[in-house]
């Protein structure tokens, strides 16, 4: 599609359908525009207009905003979340006070060095509120123009980014550029819309690579997952006579200040790690199992956690020192008992484990 056939489609598109009433599209300013702007980032047309109201009774000048105390400005921004845009727009406009006097500067470059602008958002006051040619590419565009030329991968990467800020400057008309602004804005906003894009009310629709591949929602590439890094333990199942020996764990790191059986390091765990374990308190193991490993889940890890089973002949005086002690293995295979006792999910899952191998042992006893 050329620049001209899609800038038309575009336009025409807007004219008949485009939102024209939004409270930033009247009384159309650079301080309005801007505001706007900031408050869109992140929030969806609805939820900003009351917020945007309220701020223009309260500050109805750039003047009045850079005069106004920090904290005033951040409560007309209580509830929209991302703070610092409330700081940046305060800080930028007491900077437009202070270096251009009172006036936003005409061109890209210089809105971009102010605080809290970036090139998108410097795009968007230049051409609607000045009505100079300069493109846009904010999360609805890049949508749009993902999809319409097939961009794959991920906008947050070099290349990618590269690749869509050409095929907006590209398309940027230099006639009517504030309300092409606006229509492509709308476009993403409306059409074209993250989970259920309805190419048949586009006025792109003959020209799109992912309408045609049919697969318009792969467009733009998804951010690639961290792979989460994995860690290793041992946990010494020591049991006896149906009882398993749990310690309280420091109350920082992993499960802390909840109740888990002994954990070796990765490098001195395993059936060695154990009976060196064993050794060191005097106590003699009567059989030593490794038992199937078990993956935990965390936030930033996986925990790929090794567990040994020690039965142990005697019964210690004493396996450890202050918080510890023996807990029945059927007590811990009662409901809500990892609430009740303190006990992280994967333990409990253990204790099962073992019950499970007890089971015929323990069915000769009576229940506590
Ligand atoms: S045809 Fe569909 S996928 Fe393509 S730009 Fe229009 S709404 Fe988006």
């Amino acid at each position: 599609m050329t620049p001209s056939r899609f800038q038309q489609a575009v336009l025409t598109w807007f004219d008949r359908h485009g939102r024209k009433d939004l409270p930033w599209q009247r009384d159309i300013t650079p301080y309005r525009v801007w505001v706007s702007e900031i408050m869109l980032q992140q929030t969806q047309v609805t939820a900003v207009i009351p917020y945007f109201e309220r701020f223009m009774a309260s500050f109805p000048t750039l003047a009045d905003l850079a005069a106004a105390p920090q904290g005033e400005v951040l409560a007309h921004w209580s509830g929209l979340g991302y703070y610092a845009r409330a700081r940046n727009l305060h800080k930028c406009a007491q900077v437009v006070m202070e270096e251009h006097g009172g006036e936003f500067p005409r061109d890209v470059e210089a809105l971009t060095a102010l605080p809290g602008i970036g090139r998108s958002t410097a795009g968007a006051i230049a051409s609607i509120s000045m009505g100079l040619r300069a493109p846009i590419l904010d999360g609805n565009v890049k949508r749009v123009l993902a999809r319409l030329h097939a961009v794959d991968g991920w906008p947050g990467r070099t290349a990618v980014s590269r690749k869509l800020w050409q095929l907006a400057e590209t398309y940027t008309p230099a006639q009517r550029c504030n309300h092409y602004t606006q229509a492509m804005m709308d476009l993403g906003a409306t059409v074209c819309t993250r989970t259920k894009p309805d190419c048949e009310e586009c006025p792109l629709e003959r020209a799109c690579a992912a309408r045609s591949q049919g697969n318009p929602r792969d467009y733009p590439g998804k951010k690639p997952k961290k792979k989460k890094p994995v860690r290793s333990a041992t946990l010494l199942l020591l049991e006896r006579d149906g009882e398993i020996y749990l310690e309280q764990r420091p109350p920082t790191g992993i499960w802390g200040g909840l109740w888990s059986p002994p954990q070796l390091d990765e490098e001195s765990g395993g059936e060695g790690g154990a009976r060196a374990w064993l050794a060191a308190r005097d106590l003699d193991a009567g059989e030593i199992q490794p038992l199937p490993p078990l993956r935990h889940t965390f936030t930033h890890f996986h925990l790929d956690i090794s567990p040994v089973w020690v039965q142990l002949t005697d019964t210690p005086p004493q396996v450890a020192e202050r918080g510890s002690g023996w807990y029945k293995l059927r007590q811990i295979n009662r409901p809500r008992a990892a609430q009740e006792l303190g006990l992280p999910a994967p333990i409990v899952k253990l204790a099962k484990q073992l019950l499970a191998l007890q089971a015929p042992l323990l069915s000769e006893s009576p229940a506590p």
